[in-house]
């Protein structure tokens, strides 16, 4: 396991284990979904993506940090609220795909 540099302030990033108690990145789907898991299936938590946990700058409740995941948050919801993309999609006619794909 590699540590990781914050990219905003620079700091070394402590790892913080999975806050909804995985075990290094599995749980019991038994626990989840009984009808769809038996006791024991472990399937990779989707909070910390099978990681177990997650690299946490120590200064991430600071001023600069959380401006940073302001924009981040703006821009992100920016992009799925504009628009632009299904828009221009519905303008456009997208031509289907030409030939065959078989046998590459
Ligand atoms: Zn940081
Ligand atoms: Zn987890």
């Amino acid at each position: 396991m590699v540590a990781t540099i914050c990219k905003i302030c620079g700091s070394d990033k402590e790892w913080e284990r999975c806050w909804i108690g995985c075990e290094e990145g599995y749980y019991d789907g038994y626990d989840d979904d009984p009808l769809w898991y038996e006791p024991g299936d472990m399937i990779p938590c989707s909070a910390c993506n099978g990681k177990g946990g997650f690299w946490i700058c120590p200064n991430v409740a600071d001023e600069q940090h959380r401006a940073f995941f302001e924009d981040e948050r703006n821009r992100l919801r920016a992009s799925t609220e504009s628009p632009a993309l299904p828009g221009i999609a519905s303008q456009v006619e997208i031509p289907l795909a030409s030939g065959p794909e078989s046998g590459a």
